[in-house]
């Protein structure tokens, strides 16, 4: 386009090795590092392709309180998908005007917790994917500002695996979506309409946005041609979700930004608004903030030839970056200890958790790696440390920060955790001493 927009990634080469080395011998692995001079980067770019529009980061992607701020100071608003992200993004300074709760089947417990921040901070947006959601908001005593969750049904009659399954649990249908809006209307301050596909938008797979953003918009004229009707206030905004896809693939093309946010545009069309303004758009990406902000640094512990690949056994597992077991996904590899003198050979990176799961990649060249050796992983600043847990006993793994790539002024920003930390919830049914 005009190339004012940087659309490049940042890969895992264009780290610096022996910083992360450094990092490594510093802190220990398994190890999180995060950038936050890149987080901010990537929100200006989101800022700088769709200058008119609202930007929310969708924090579940990475909600450690060092991101949070950065975001916040990036001018982001924040997308929580329950109650105890609301509680974080209201910690790290966000202003309820900024904060946007997504209530999935939401959990009374969820909404209690929520609408006891909403009484403290009244400009909390909720949106609802069920109109049942609206009466227990109602039963609460809520009468806030209400965005309505839609399920466009992409696809349908084109990708059968999108119109069945998990997807109808995701907001109201379209077809119902009208008379739920203006009930929404009539009971609360509906201020918007929201839509997120779930899947990654790639430079391939415009055309399903495409067409996502095209039913939002002629819905959003039919509500607000209703609303009008009706005499009640306008729409504020009209929310295309996240899903802004990153290339973990050395070969795939990184998204053209510009690209996605013209299509947005022309696909929208104009929607009438609230005080004779247009409604404006929203967009909530999460993955795209953080990705490639992170870097997840193992240690070789055990290097096993076998007749069909080497096992490189690592010092992470499943537990603490859980997407390839989960998704099959693809994170690049490298090793951080090897010369370049050396030959790669067919690896297969596995972790120490008692699952055929946990491995990072199968038979992959990788320069020949030796016990102690550092791994980087990386692309894992999004749905990384967010997923881990602690099977196996396992600790979940600290993580430190830096601001670009100077990686030699770092601070820690999670500890790793201890045993004790695992067990601090725990009571035990009989005191040890009356065992023995
Ligand atoms: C997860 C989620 C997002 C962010 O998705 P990404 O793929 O990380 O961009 C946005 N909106 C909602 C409602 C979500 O659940």
């Amino acid at each position: 386009m005009d190339g004012t927009n940087d659309d490049r990634i940042r890969r895992l080469d264009d780290w610096d090795t022996d910083g992360l080395t450094a990092l490594a011998e510093e802190f220990e692995t398994p190890l999180y590092v995060i950038d936050l001079e890149r987080v901010s980067e990537n929100c200006n770019r989101l800022r700088d392709a769709f200058p008119e529009a609202e930007v929310r980061y969708a924090v579940k992607a990475h909600t450690g309180r060092s991101v949070l701020e950065t975001v916040r100071r990036a001018g982001l608003d924040a997308e929580c998908a329950s109650a105890g992200e609301v509680e974080r993004a209201l910690a790290a300074g966000f202003r309820g005007d900024s904060l946007h709760y997504t209530a999935v089947n939401p959990p009374a417990r969820d909404l209690d917790a929520v609408v006891s921040a909403w009484d403290d901070h009244p400009d909390i947006t909720v949106t609802v994917g069920a109109a049942d959601t609206l009466d227990r908001l109602d039963e609460r005593g809520f009468d806030g500002r209400v965005c309505l969750r839609v399920n466009p049904g992409i696809g349908a009659g084109h990708h059968e695996k999108v119109r069945t399954g998990g997807h109808a649990k995701f907001g109201v249908p379209l077809s119902r979506a009208p008379e739920t809006a203006i009930d929404a209307a009539r009971r609360f301050d509906l201020v918007g309409l929201h839509a997120h596909a779930g899947s990654g938008i790639s430079g391939a797979d415009l055309a399903d946005h495409r067409e996502l953003v095209g039913r939002m918009g002629e819905l959003a004229r039919t509500v607000a041609e209703e609303l009008s009707v009706e005499g009640l206030p306008g729409l504020e905004y009209v929310d295309v979700g996240g899903g802004f896809g990153v290339p973990y693939r050395e070969e795939e093309p990184p998204l053209d930004l510009n690209a996605v946010a013209a299509a947005t545009r022309d696909a929208l069309g104009t929607v009438p608004g609230r005080d004779g303004d247009a409604a404006r758009l929203a967009i909530e990406p999460g993955r795209y903030v953080v990705a490639d902000a992170g870097v997840l640094l193992t240690r070789v512990n055990t290097v096993k030839p076998t007749p069909d690949t080497t096992i490189v056994g690592v010092d992470a597992g499943m537990t603490d970056l859980i997407r390839p077991a989960l998704y099959d996904a693809y994170h690049p590899i490298a090793n951080l200890s090897a010369n370049l003198s050396q030959e790669a050979i067919p690896a297969t990176v596995a972790g120490p958790i008692c699952e055929s799961a946990d491995v990072f990649c199968d038979n992959r060249p990788l320069t020949r790696p030796e016990r102690g050796d550092v791994l980087a992983v990386g692309i894992a600043g999004a749905y990384g440390y967010e997923m881990a847990s602690q099977y196996n006993s396992r600790p979940r793994p600290a993580e430190v920060a830096v601001d670009g790539s100077d990686l030699s002024d770092s601070r820690p920003v999670r500890h790793r955790e201890t045993v004790e930390d695992l067990t601090r919830v725990e009571r035990p049914i009989e005191p040890l001493e009356d065992h023995e």
